[in-house]
């Protein structure tokens, strides 16, 4: 019986556990199996709990809507644990061999390829779904060691006894059942009840933008279709992300309005209006590509600095879009969220629990699969120390760490968000020179793409 420990809160073994992750999204489920396969945590009671009951994954002919782009790091987390086999199995992910990213106000752009020393591809696309699946086929082949409960919620975190050190954590469910955690992971996504519940603060905004998502048929990619291609209008980037042969997955970004509008669109003159905004060139700007043409021209006598010859050539075409899946159309909010603290007594957070980004630079969930990575070794290390899993002393550690890398790179992407949701001349001009100069030093170009790969 694959599934028997995935049960309901009637059936909770105990009422007192080790750990208590709170949360069976991608990230949760990571931190579960990753915690699962742990030989030092073999005696340890661990219960996932999740509010959503469980989702069944059937691989069928259509593509679900919600992938993400899994940088090389997340891979290798995921193999690690050994759910990348389950995808690799699956054969249902794209590997990313080249990247394009274009400005449709600049003739600025920049590419990113494997090179060929490298194993690495640049970024894996999978569907959110099959990695959940994989990570929950791995607790069900622990479930000596990790009980999970789907359908159950967690209503309330009693934080007033944990003043004390050596108190657990007290958790009520929406059965009405009362559990205690010694440590409780809270991997509950960016609204995070458990972050709310211990006060912890929050800088945070809404982005007027929204993200179109959709599954799109294309016209034969002579490359096998492994480019993954970004471009940026002043009302949001345009992302095509493969995912077969002859499917990518569409992620627009755009302003509220004009995602109502695409999304009452019919499937024909939505695909029409995408083809058109991949490769409608009105809104260059004429002042800039003169300064462009001669920027160029400069970069080009320093041709040491140049990358690869094939770099260098023209710009190349995205594909064009055939049609879209049936009710693959479906438009996402976006917003920037960072938690002051990611630790506080008996907790720590994962996920979009502690951050929220811009999916423009696809980022969200390898942070997240970075947390659970440093969480659980940082567990890990504290349970080989004798150390009370619980305790903030070694739980700090793990919010350095993170906040380091999270930090940056929330900094970045919002950075590049407003740096190209402008079309004031001077703004493009300025963005354009930087990027048409990363493009030519090799050097800085494969600082960009090491912090994208982490
Ligand atoms: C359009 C779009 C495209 C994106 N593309 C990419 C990409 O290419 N690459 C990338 O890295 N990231 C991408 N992201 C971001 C990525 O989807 C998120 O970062 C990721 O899903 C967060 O996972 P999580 O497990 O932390 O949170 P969530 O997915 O939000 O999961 C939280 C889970 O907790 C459960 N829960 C909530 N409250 C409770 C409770 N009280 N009790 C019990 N359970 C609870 C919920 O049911 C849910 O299952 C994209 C996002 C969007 C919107």
């Amino acid at each position: 019986m694959p599934f028997k420990r995935w049960i309901t809160y009637r059936s909770l073994s105990s009422q007192s556990y080790d750990i208590v992750i709170s949360g069976g999204g991608m990230v949760g489920t990571a931190v579960a199996a990753a915690l699962g396969n742990s030989p030092l945590l073999k005696n340890k009671k661990l219960l996932l709990l999740e509010a959503a009951p469980r989702k069944e994954y059937a691989k069928s002919s259509t593509f679900s809507n919600r992938v993400s782009a899994l940088s090389p790091a997340s891979r290798d987390f995921l193999k690690g644990i050994g759910a990348w086999k389950l995808i690799e199995d699956s054969g249902r992910f794209k590997a990313v061999n080249k990247m394009y990213v274009w400005d449709a106000c600049s003739g600025s752009d920049i590419q990113f390829t494997q090179t060929e020393e490298s194993d690495d591809h640049l970024a894996y696309l999978v569907e959110n779904d099959l990695s959940v699946h994989s990570l929950s086929t791995l607790l069900s082949q622990q479930a000596d060691r990790v009980e999970v409960a789907y359908g159950t919620t967690v209503t309330q975190y009693g934080t007033d006894n944990i003043t004390s050190p050596s108190q657990p954590m007290k958790i009520s469910l929406s059965s009405g059942q009362t559990i205690s955690a010694r440590l409780v992971i809270g991997a509950d996504g960016f609204n995070s009840l458990a972050r709310r519940s211990m006060g912890i603060k929050t800088t945070s905004w809404n982005y007027d933008q929204v993200g179109v998502v959709a599954t799109l048929k294309l016209d034969k990619q002579e490359d096998g279709n492994v480019t993954a291609w970004q471009r940026f209008l002043p009302t949001g980037p345009i992302a095509v992300l493969p995912l077969s042969d002859d499917t990518s997955s569409l992620v627009w970004s755009t302003t509220p309005s004009h995602a109502k509008h695409l999304l009452a669109l019919s499937p024909e003159m939505f695909v029409d209006e995408l083809n058109h905004a991949l490769i409608d060139n009105s809104k260059m700007d004429g002042m800039v590509s003169i300064v462009e043409d001669q920027y160029k021209k400069l970069l080009e006598k320093f041709g040491s600095f140049a990358t690869s010859h094939e770099d260098q050539r023209t710009q190349p075409l995205p594909p064009t879009v055939l049609d879209i899946d049936k009710e693959s159309r479906a438009k996402f909010p976006y917003g920037m969220m960072h938690a002051d603290k990611y630790v506080a007594p008996r907790l720590a957070l994962v996920g979009d629990a502690c951050h929220r980004v811009h999916p423009l630079a696809g980022q969200g969930v390898n942070l997240g699969f970075g947390d659970a990575e440093c969480l659980v070794r940082t567990i890990v290390n504290a349970v080989s120390l004798g150390a009370d899993i619980g305790s903030s002393e070694h739980l700090v550690e793990y919010e350095t760490e993170r906040q380091r890398h999270v930090v940056a790179t929330t900094a970045g992407i919002d950075g590049l968000y407003r740096l190209y949701s402008n079309n004031w001349t001077p703004v493009v001009l300025a963005r354009s020179l930087g990027l048409m100069t990363v493009n030519a030093l090799t050097p800085l170009k494969r600082l960009f793409m090491q912090h994208a790969q982490t």
